[in-house]
């Protein structure tokens, strides 16, 4: 018999009752180390105090109007992340995936106003993710995703990724951009070398197409810069941001250039809940923590010692771990063993983690992690390597 809820999802034997900032509790009290961060949602940790009263005082006051009205909470927020990025606009979304459809139309939208509207391709890379909407799925590229689904949307052409080469070949007249994840995410925390990044800028201002990122998972802080792309020195035409921009609460965003956005006139495009008062009281006070003075450097501060205690590990445990790669606070450990196998071993350790492809476990700690979290996290990494070299093989 099919199960209440569509049966979609593989989901672990647990739940979690309450948080409260690295660690969340089931309804025993059992404490479980929260390395997963909800995949890369919960930016400012569990129950941070400043969100709770930033959503509970304005619950009090109004949850939903309509974007028929003025809204002075997004206004607010559209205009810090205007001051704080490239962009000089903002469309607010719900997730990710409508993060990127206002991406993949406003592209497409931007040649359209430009007599070119036969510009509509998009050149993506092989392990990518930008979620499970069709275009998205198809931007994507994954087959497992795809189908069983119909036609994959069209409009979207996928080469290898950092194969350089080919993506100057496939720049044609139907192009209208470059989308890509500055640190692909679900693909295997695999980074794009920044010299890649500033080569694709380059390449987008010599043929007039777009540079669109998908900072969905790696932005808002995850890297120890607002955004992974300041490490290249570039900025984007477009990019898309969700996650850790709500902090746990559903926020997503759309940014953009005032050139970008050209084709993007009232009426083309829109949202019932995008950005309502409820959304964005929690996105400014998500703001409020990670714009803080000092908070990104301490970022990267932690991330430099988690980095330098994942060699370690893996210098100890070579039969288990392979590879440590990433960025900041996106890390990722690529296992000899089945990742599926070292994510549950974790969690017997009461350890949270991410897997990801490419026999990838992920380590996206809310960005409040300090160092005694960091020393935790790393013995139970440590204590899970030596549970899997005891396994009979
Ligand atoms: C999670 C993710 C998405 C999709 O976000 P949803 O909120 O699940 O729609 C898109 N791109 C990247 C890079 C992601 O990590």
């Amino acid at each position: 018999m099919i199960t209440a809820v569509l049966p979609t999802y593989n989901r672990a034997k647990i739940s979690f009752e309450r948080g409260e900032g690295m660690r969340v509790f089931t309804a025993e009290g059992e404490a479980y180390l929260d390395f997963g961060g909800g995949v890369a949602v919960t930016s400012c940790g569990h129950a941070h105090p400043h969100l709770v009263k930033a959503l509970t005082e304005q619950a009090k006051k109004i949850w939903h109007t309509s974007n028929i009205y003025q809204m002075p909470g997004q206004e607010k927020l559209a205009q810090r992340l205007i001051e704080a990025t490239f962009a000089d606009t903002v469309f607010f979304t719900n997730s990710g995936a409508e993060a990127l459809e206002c991406s993949i139309k406003m592209a497409r939208k931007y040649h359209a106003a430009k007599g070119q509207p036969e510009r509509f391709r998009l050149i993506t890379f092989e392990g990518a993710f930008h979620g499970r909407t069709l275009a998205t799925i198809a931007a994507g590229g994954q087959a497992k995703y795809l189908e069983g689904f119909g036609p994959k949307v069209e409009g979207f052409d996928q080469i290898a990724f950092g194969d350089f080469e080919a993506l100057k070949a496939a720049i044609g007249p139907e192009t209208a951009g470059i989308l890509i994840e500055p640190i692909q995410g679900e693909g295997g925390v695999r980074p794009v070398p920044t010299e890649s990044l500033r080569a694709m800028r380059a390449m987008c201002d010599e043929h007039g197409i777009l540079l669109i990122l998908d900072e969905v998972q790696c932005g808002v802080g995850r890297t120890g810069k607002f955004f992974a792309h300041e490490w290249a020195g570039i900025t984007p035409d477009i990019m898309a941001v969700a996650k850790g921009i709500g902090g746990g609460f559903p926020l997503g965003a759309c940014l953009a250039t005032e050139n970008a956005a050209q084709g993007m006139t009232a009426g083309t495009h829109g949202s019932t809940y995008g950005g309502n008062p409820l959304a964005t009281a929690v996105g400014n006070a998500v703001l409020d923590v990670v714009l803080e003075k000092g908070f990104l450097d301490n970022v990267q501060r932690r991330a430099l010692g988690l980095k330098q205690k994942l060699a370690r590990l893996k210098d100890e445990h070579p039969t288990i771990i392979e590879d440590i790669r990433g960025s900041g606070l996106m890390m990722g450990i690529k296992c000899k063993v089945p990742n599926t196998e070292f994510q549950a071993t974790a969690m017997e350790h009461k350890l949270l983690t991410i897997a990801a492809g490419d026999n990838v476990i992920r380590l996206l700690p809310p960005l409040i992690v300090n160092d005694d979290d960091i020393t935790e996290a790393v013995h139970k990494l440590e204590m899970t390597c030596r549970s899997l070299e005891a396994k009979p093989k």
